[in-house]
């Protein structure tokens, strides 16, 4: 079913008018609808602009919600034991401003305070002034003070942990912004959707995501490699603004062997403090070689042993939304993961090897800076030819198109004939035929028996 722009707008003005009326119950209702209804737009929207434009609609009302729910919150704490019979009019222990403002009259948003909901796009807030008015100086003082501490870039403070750990997650690991957006990557809108609704959506609205609904304590991505799950993970922190921790596990298993359970334990630490993050975990296969196996080392299996901790130390901490820490992880390799680790991911998504529009839509991002000919080049027809290719392997095709002309320009010269050419004679189109033989020998690295062996692992364990 469609959804049209026309409701999703109507159900903005009743949730509004509901929440102004003070019908917390039906206004949360049509908050929580109209946030669905924008998200099953969004992978319909392909111009950028237009896209962000709802996102950032999707995020406010997102944000409305939280408010609504706060309200509620306070009012239902009115309505315990305790103050049940406390007569109308100010309270003893309540200072005046407060008494006198009506819990019923939905003010305009206040500053965010960082402890209390994670922020989708921490920027935003960080420039929102503080209401100012009936306030006394020392609560302006303590305004000024939060913006301050707000914008001001927090540090984790690393003492006792080694010092030479702390800075090579902090040089190597932490990403602030890894600047990948659901735009840059081509088709796999599925998955992009079925991430937003796992890990995006539950740090916009945590309060939503709560009990039955609360969110996947991890998420796998499973497929074959150069398909874009480092893209897509990186996206995801990128779009709801989190912290991005990009870990692969051989870094964790090889490199800080000894040192890498407390690794592990610095990570999540660390995670926690810059909360909201992604800690994202690629090649998550080659820590989690299947229990017992031969080749498993017994460093790595302590290492093992302490994500699974540290993972179960997540799923208990969603009582404080601002501190959410989500763990995203990829492998080639699923069947080698073991029981207790998939368990742990609960939610796994396929990340497939591109379609045909998404081949063409490679095509044109990797051609974005390459001069191509005019006449007769047919993407169409070569993304056809692509079939089976992945998003790395048409990466390579276009580099090896893109160097044919000069190969051929360049074939006989001695080295000191090359360098006296110049670089017009080099930087020539790329034809078609340039496009023919890179396709003839670039083979694509993904075989069908790789296929079936996902298809059946999905099969029985995804849960896309
Ligand atoms: P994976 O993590 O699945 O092995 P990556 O995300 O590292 O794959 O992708 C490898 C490279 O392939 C990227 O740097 C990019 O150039 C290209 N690529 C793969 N899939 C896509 C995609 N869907 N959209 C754009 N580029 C892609």
């Amino acid at each position: 079913m469609s959804t049209s722009v026309a409701e999703i707008c109507e159900n903005t003005k009743l949730a509004r008018e509901a929440a102004l009326l003070g019908n917390y119950e039906t206004a949360g209702v049509y908050y929580q609808g109209v946030v669905q209804q924008i998200h099953r737009l969004l992978p319909t929207i392909n111009d950028p602009t237009n896209k962000g434009r709802w996102q950032s609609a999707q995020q406010q009302l997102a944000y409305e919600f939280e408010q609504l729910r706060s309200i509620q919150g306070t009012l239902n704490s009115f309505k315990s034991d305790n103050h049940t019979d406390r007569p109308i009019g100010p309270a003893r222990n309540i200072p005046y401003e407060e008494s006198n403002h009506d819990p019923d009259v939905w003010g305009s948003p206040q500053p965010r305070d960082p402890d209390v909901w994670p922020s989708p796009t921490p920027v935003e807030h960080s420039k929102s002034a503080p209401a100012k008015g009936k306030e006394t100086k020392s609560e302006e003082n303590k305004d000024e003070k939060l913006v301050e501490e707000e914008n001001q870039e927090r540090r984790f403070d690393g003492s006792g942990y080694d010092k030479d750990l702390v800075d090579m997650l902090e040089r190597d690991i932490v990403q602030k912004d890894p600047n990948v957006h659901w735009a840059d990557i081509a088709d796999l809108a599925e998955a992009k959707r079925l991430l937003e609704e796992a890990v995006v959506l539950p740090m916009w609205m945590p309060e939503f995501f709560k009990g039955i609904r609360r969110p996947w304590k991890g998420v796998l991505m499973v497929g074959p490699p150069g398909t874009g799950k480092t893209m897509l993970a990186k996206a995801v922190a990128t779009e709801c603004g989190t912290t991005f921790f990009n870990v692969s596990s051989s870094t964790l298993t090889s490199k800080y062997r000894g040192e890498s359970e407390k690794l592990v334990r610095l990570l999540f630490e660390m995670a926690r403090f810059y909360a909201p993050s992604t800690i994202f975990v690629d090649e998550i296969d080659s820590m989690c070689s299947r229990r017992g196996s031969e080749s498993e080392h017994e460093a790595s299996r302590r290492v093992k042993s302490e994500l699974l901790v540290q993972m179960d130390g997540i799923s208990s901490q969603s009582d404080d939304p601002s501190k959410v820490v989500m763990v995203l992880a990829a492998t080639n390799f699923p069947w080698d993961i073991d029981e207790a680790l998939r368990r742990r991911l609960e939610k796994r998504i396929y990340i497939p090897l591109p379609t045909r529009e998404g081949r063409l839509a490679l095509l044109h991002i990797n051609l974005r800076e390459v001069k191509v000919a005019e006449d007769g080049v047919d993407l169409d027809a070569i993304s056809e030819l692509l079939d089976g290719y992945s998003g790395a392997d048409i990466t390579n095709v276009c580099r090896d198109a893109s160097m044919m002309s000069m190969r051929r320009r360049i074939a006989g010269l001695r080295p000191d004939q090359i360098r006296q050419l110049a670089k017009e004679e080099l930087d020539l189109p790329v034809t078609m035929e340039d496009f023919m033989a890179a396709v003839e020998k670039c083979n694509k690295s993904v075989s069908a028996d790789d296929l079936e062996k996902y298809d059946r692992w999905m099969r029985e364990f995804g849960s896309s």
